[in-house]
């Protein structure tokens, strides 16, 4: 069968599980421990880590902060700012609706504290407006948090252009990065923001670890807290033992993602023209969703009319592995949220379906078999 939920979890890379069983049996020992080698030797798998982390994203080692995924970096990110919010009273935050959830609840979640908080919708091509999101900042703006691509769609964000502004008005800026790390490798070494999350399952890299980057401004980090307590590693930003093995595999697969990500680009690039001829010749009558000028190589979003998502992964299940909406809230069916957001009718929704795949997904599979899976997926009363 074809896989094809890269976006939810890409499968992880057989070099860097090679990286994280040598570490699983020959570097054991808490990196905290200072009185043997064991922990010492703990310590450099982790510090190497942290330098192919950096490397990728351009910044330094001291501004890579492990974590257990993008969820908890986000949430450390907005949650963490809290102390400082009560200093400075600034109580405002600026986000977009089709955030994933790690953003929106946290967001929520102090809205109901009491922040004022301004949710900017994106438009019908799935892209929030920058301008937009710079009208809302106000002199108590604590925050402004846009991812760079959206998991769903693919489709990416003007993150460059709200970075450099939000920058110039000093206005502390968070970019969940999560399903561009490893892919948009320039762009977000160019990229102008305070705070960076991402998950390291989804640039092949094993699922459990992810980074918060916190860039240092006039030497200074962003103030961001601890939320949760028991220890001092990672500066206190994340207490807990450092998985190791996690962390080895994390920076590896940063470091194969900086060597390959060109090569990767091409072969996406190519598995996405295949999959638009495949639906082509098909026959059938489909719409992208969102813009496809501003989505990244590795997925797509379409609606094929006359074919209920629902159906259509029931009847590719043996296939492939097909989704609607994002991972984390598939197992209820609403419709999806981010396609909500962007304006497009509750029927369209219901046949939307979202694709993505990797560099080495073969689809010929699904060239040989699609027609036939539409006309089940027709068939079936929905
Ligand atoms: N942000 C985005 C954009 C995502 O796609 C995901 C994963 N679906 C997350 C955050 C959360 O990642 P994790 O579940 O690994 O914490």
């Amino acid at each position: 069968s074809i896989y094809l939920d890269y976006n939810a979890s890409a499968p992880i890379d057989s070099r860097v599980l090679e990286t994280m069983m040598s570490v699983y049996t020959e570097d054991i020992g808490n990196a905290d421990s200072r009185t043997h080698e064991y922990g010492d030797n703990a310590r450099n798998v982790v510090e190497t880590a942290r330098k192919q982390v950096a490397s990728l994203l351009k910044v330094d080692t001291g501004e890579v902060f492990f974590t257990s995924g993008a969820t908890e970096s986000n949430n450390i990110a907005i949650r963490g700012l809290e102390e400082y919010a009560d200093t400075t009273s600034k109580h405002h935050i600026i986000t977009t609706s089709i955030e994933h959830k790690a953003v929106l609840e946290t967001v929520k979640h102090l809205g109901n504290k009491g922040y004022e908080i301004d949710i900017v919708a994106p438009d019908e091509a799935g892209r929030v407006s920058t301008d937009e999101i710079l009208r809302k900042v106000r002199d108590d703006t604590l925050l402004v948090s846009v991812m760079h691509v959206n998991n769903e769609t693919g489709i990416i964000q003007p993150v460059e252009e709200i970075g450099a502004e939000l920058e110039k008005r000093g206005v502390l800026f968070h970019v969940d990065a999560t399903q561009s790390c490893g892919k948009l490798v320039e762009e977000l070494q160019k990229l102008k923001y305070n705070m960076l999350s991402f998950s390291a399952h989804k640039l092949r890299g094993p699922q459990g670890i992810g980074v918060l980057v916190l860039k240092k401004k006039a030497y200074k980090l962003p103030p961001v807290k601890a939320i949760t307590f028991g220890g001092q590693q990672e500066h206190g930003i994340r207490p807990g033992t450092i998985p190791v093995a996690l962390t080895a595999g994390c920076g590896k697969a940063c470091e194969l993602a900086l060597n390959e990500y060109k090569d990767n680009e091409k072969k996406t690039e190519s598995i996405k023209k295949e999959i638009m001829k495949i639906l082509d010749e098909s026959g059938i009558q489909y719409q992208i969703n969102g813009d496809a000028n501003s989505c990244i190589s590795s997925a797509i979003n379409i609606c094929i009319d006359g074919v209920a998502s629902e159906a259509l992964m029931l009847s590719t299940k043996q296939y492939c592995g097909l989704s609607n909406g994002s991972a984390c809230t598939s197992h209820s069916y609403s419709p999806s949220y981010v396609l909500s957001a962007m304006g497009l009718p509750v029927e369209r929704i219901e046949n939307s379906i979202r694709v993505s795949w990797g560099p080495e997904t073969d689809i010929n599979l699904l060239k040989e078999n699609f027609s036939e899976l539409i006309n089940v997926a027709k068939s079936m009363v929905w």
